[in-house]
């Protein structure tokens, strides 16, 4: 008999001849592919993928995970690659598979408690199928079930995973039997002490309490027996040990409180019946006050719905019941499973990963409707839709963005600062653009430099609201200072030429000044001088105007040019039309909004323009500038094969940079180049003009001061 035939005859029950014998054929090749493996407790490795598979089938779940489940320690575990698996047993089992050794590779070595919400929300955004995370639950089921045949050290480490991750997903799914198991497993690994004692406190009192729980369960069913209620199911039912011990530490209840309570299920067929034995019960024994819970028409967050009641039973000891439907009460053991279990009874065809899907979105809906807890879209949401991503800081800490987040979207949820600050990344310790989208379970290192500064271009690509604000904020506090700065030199300058130089300012007169042109403080002011909206000489007679002074008639600039560096930020920007470089003589023009624009002295556009002096500001370079400047070389050239070749190369080797080339024809034998080159300097640009001259077939070289 192979290991095969006990799970064969599951199968045979919910699935066709010819699913079955494709199963067979994945199980040949598990036990084949896992034939050199053991199992630490002596068996043959393929007992483990087949007692997986049992726990799957015994929730009906389709061929294609069965497959998977027999399958998924392969590629893990033996030298079979998914490719392989893709061509034996096609695409959606080879997917399955591919999931299942994803989510087994991330190690839960260590973390702190509070990471451990965020590492079962990883497991579940990683996973797109939720088939994977049912083939991973019972993976782990049957692992738990084996667990003392591994050394005690592992033991403790996989019982704690178990409780602190896979629980509490088994719970948010509805998968109360897997839950049960995981917990009571994981609790008598991690302290086999507690468990024993609690144990057999339990065992003493189920003796002490049968008497009463026969009195109760007597005096229900004859209850609703009379009010001709039909139930299908009454049973007492016990909390699980486990569960037990949560609520004696958390809530410091003393284990007899707990052990007093008895409780109930009441399983019936359809919804009406539900609230008329809830009536029939509340006749029978009292209800406590606010201890009434109405889960059907507000379902639990994991979708659970049932009627919750406690009650004053016989001799005051506490009644809790519990009533509910049969599919509800299927949904509450096996919660998002429950669909595959389903398929026998409903009409087939239907997919039912896709009927898990309408599930969910159900259960979305009523709790949208009802606008109760958000935690259930919060959580099981991200498998089925995920949208968001999780990864992981250097040093382990978890972040969590939606989906589509960048490098810099990770550097701004971190912190302002790093954001501001980034100048580079690692993603899993490699290099990567700041622009790179990221993936769950990848690890991001953000280079900051203390200079570094925000860049307008990230707006491009970033996608959180905390970075678009952070970057916006960032440049607008950088545009107000700098404009400040450059505001004070001018009304400085301004000042300087002025009647009032000789004087003191007259604080009113400016206050009253900054009153009238709608501004709150010299700051907003020189802010507003900075941006080019004022002019620092008509503020200036305006003061003299109002101080009765009359205004130096000498128009002779006494202070020097101001000296720029080409670094001075966003109210400092260079003409495209004359593009000068350093060395070139310059002008500043103040343009409205936008700061001080620097053309080159012989700029024609500037003739064109003309206007008031005031908007002119004397400029010159900085002694040493550094930096790229651009500029524009027109290159008049004789059409031969290869001759825009050696241009670049020309070019390249006196270290210009081409930034843009276009070319047009001047006549049948001559074109015309244009070119937009980076240069640091004139002595720069003319190296590079005269590498270009010594090519033979150039004609002309000429630098254009301005378009048209
Ligand atoms: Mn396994």
């Amino acid at each position: 008999m192979s290991y095969f035939t006990p799970l064969q005859r599951d199968l045979n029950k919910y699935l066709s001849k010819r699913q079955v014998e494709k199963i067979y054929q994945s199980y040949l090749f598990a036990e084949e592919a896992h034939s050199e493996q053991k199992r630490s407790s002596g068996q043959p490795y393929i007992t483990h993928p087949v007692a997986t598979a049992k726990i799957l089938a015994s929730m009906h779940l389709d061929g294609a995970t069965i497959m998977a489940a027999l399958l998924h320690d392969v590629i893990e575990d033996t030298d079979i690659e998914k490719e392989t698996l893709r061509k034996r047993f096609g695409r959606e089992v080879a997917e399955l598979v591919d999931g299942v050794t994803k989510l087994t590779q991330i190690e839960f070595e260590s973390y702190a408690e509070a990471q451990a919400e965020n590492f079962r929300k990883m497991m579940l955004a990683m996973t797109k199928d939720i088939r994977v995370i049912l083939i991973k639950l019972s993976d782990r089921l049957h692992n738990m079930r084996t667990l003392t045949h591994l050394k005690t050290r592992k033991q403790r480490r996989i019982a704690r995973e178990t409780l602190e991750i896979y629980a509490p997903i088994a719970n948010r799914l509805g998968m109360y039997a897997f839950m049960i198991e995981f917990e009571n497993l994981g609790f008598s690994t991690l302290y086999p002490e507690r468990y024993r004692v609690l144990e057999e406190s339990i065992k003493r009192a189920r003796g002490n309490r049968k008497e009463i729980l026969a009195v109760i369960e007597k005096a229900l069913k004859l209850r609703l027996k009379k009010a001709k209620a039909p139930y299908i199911k009454l049973v007492g039912r016990e909390k699980h040990l486990y569960s037990i011990y949560c609520k004696m530490r958390r809530k410091r209840h003393r284990f007899s409180e707990i052990m007093d309570v008895y409780a109930f299920r009441i399983v019936v067929e359809n919804v009406d019946l539900c609230y008329r034995v809830l009536g029939i019960i509340h006749n029978l024994y009292k209800p406590v006050p606010e201890r009434f819970k109405d889960f059907i028409a507000i379902p639990k967050s994991n979708g659970y719905q049932s009627l919750h009641t406690t009650l004053f039973g016989p001799y005051g000891v506490p009644v809790e019941i519990q009533i509910r439907t049969v599919d509800m009460d299927q949904i509450a053991n096996s919660g998002i499973a429950s669909h595959w279990l389903y398929k026998s009874r409903k009409r087939g065809s239907h997919d039912n990963h896709l009927r898990a899907r309408e599930w969910i979105e159900e259960v979305l809906q009523i709790q949208q409707s009802t606008g109760s807890s958000l935690e259930f879209i919060e959580n099981v949401k991200v498998d089925l839709f995920p949208d968001e991503l999780y990864v992981f800081t250097p040093q382990g800490d978890i972040v969590k963005l939606p989906k589509g987040s960048t490098v810099v979207d990770f550097g701004y949820a971190v912190h302002t600062e790093v954001g501001n600050g980034c100048i580079a990344a690692k993603i899993n310790r490699r290099l990567a653009p700041l622009s790179t989208v990221l993936r769950s379970g990848q690890t991001i290192e953000i280079i900051t430099a203390p200079g570094a500064r925000a860049n307008p271009n990230w707006l491009g690509f970033v996608i959180t609201g905390r970075a678009r604000s952070g970057i916006r904020h960032f440049l607008k506090t950088q545009k107000r200072s700098q404009s400040i700065t450059l505001g004070r030199y001018l009304l400085e300058k301004a000042l300087q030429e002025s009647a009032l130089v000789q004087k003191e300012l007259n604080k009113e007169v400016g206050n009253q000044l900054i009153e009238q042109l709608n501004l709150k403080s010299l700051e907003d002011l020189l802010e507003q001088i900075g941006l080019g909206n004022q002019m620092a000489p008509l503020i200036i007679r305006r003061l003299e105007n109002q101080m009765h002074l009359k205004h130096p008639s000498s128009q002779k600039s006494l202070s020097a040019p101001l000296s720029i560096t080409g670094t001075e930020g966003m109210v400092l920007n260079f003409a495209t039309c004359c593009y000068p470089i350093p060395g070139d003589p310059i002008i500043g023009v103040l343009s409205a909004g936008h700061g001080l624009v620097v053309h080159h002295s012989n700029c024609r556009s500037l003739a064109a323009a003309g206007g008031a002096p005031e908007k002119y500001i004397q400029l010159c370079w900085e002694e040493e500038v550094e930096g790229q400047f651009r500029i524009n070389l027109r290159v008049e050239i004789y059409d031969c094969r290869g001759a825009l070749a050696r241009l670049a190369s020309a070019i390249a080797g006196a270290e210009g940079d081409i930034i843009d080339i276009s070319v047009e024809k001047k006549d049948p034998d001559y074109s015309i180049a244009n070119l937009m080159i980076s240069v640091h300097n004139r002595v720069h640009l003319a190296n590079i003009i005269s590498a270009i001259r010594k090519i033979k077939d150039v004609v002309k070289v000429w630098r254009q001061r301005s378009a048209n």
